[in-house]
């Protein structure tokens, strides 16, 4: 019913997140129409695949040289404190409150306990090597800043069992995050008292 160009690019759409074929759809009409948002849109895609890389050691997406992060690559971030969070804009929700020295963990997701498979993809094997090749071969603190909803509080058990030989110490931050809250949503505020409340 669509023309093929359409179709395909609707396809490709509701693959994104949160996004269905309908949504798909209407975007792709918008773009349609707006010719300046198109172009740009293309231009900066284009952009994005030959600039972005993946940190090696923390999995967040950055631009520069070397296969580091900033974060990673600062010699005043503390290497051997690890924070784990689930996703990439966590990592700037925590940088935003100023209060963490340490450096980030980013698994993708969280375990889906309909989806056997969920537990093998949280990239374990890479942070285990990582934290291996610290001086001290263990890190001083891994601190789990997994949002506190029913996913969030399996992941941070089932990682509280795993790593537990990984660390002198295993915390959760959570507390002032509200049960079911999300770190993402939480203010910079909120987020730097769980930080510090950390147990
Ligand atoms: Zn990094």
């Amino acid at each position: 019913m669509y023309p093929d160009s359409i179709k395909n690019l609707a396809e490709t759409i509701a693959r994104l997140p949160s996004i269905g074929k309908r949504q798909a759809l209407r975007l792709i009409f918008y773009l349609i129409r707006n010719q300046d948002v198109r172009r740009q849109l293309i231009q900066q895609l284009n952009e994005l695949e030959k600039k972005i890389k993946i940190c090696e050691r923390c999995f967040l997406p950055f631009e520069g040289p070397g296969q580091l992060c900033h974060i990673c690559s600062n010699p005043s971030r503390i290497q051997n404190i690890i924070a784990i969070v689930e996703k990439e804009i966590d990592v700037f929700s925590i940088e935003q409150t100023n209060s963490f020295k340490g450096t980030y963990h980013i698994l993708s997701h969280l375990i889906d306990p309909s989806d056997i498979n969920s537990y093998n993809t949280l990239r374990l094997d890479q942070l285990e090597k990582r934290v291996r090749r610290l001086p001290q071969q263990i890190a001083d603190e891994i601190i789990i800043a997994i949002s506190p909803t029913t996913e969030g509080d399996l992941t941070a058990m089932y990682l509280e069992r795993k790593l537990k030989n990984l660390a002198k110490k295993i915390s959760r931050i959570g507390r002032g995050i509200p049960t079911g809250g999300e770190i993402e949503f939480a203010d910079a505020e909120t987020l730097k008292n769980a930080l510090s409340n950390r147990r």
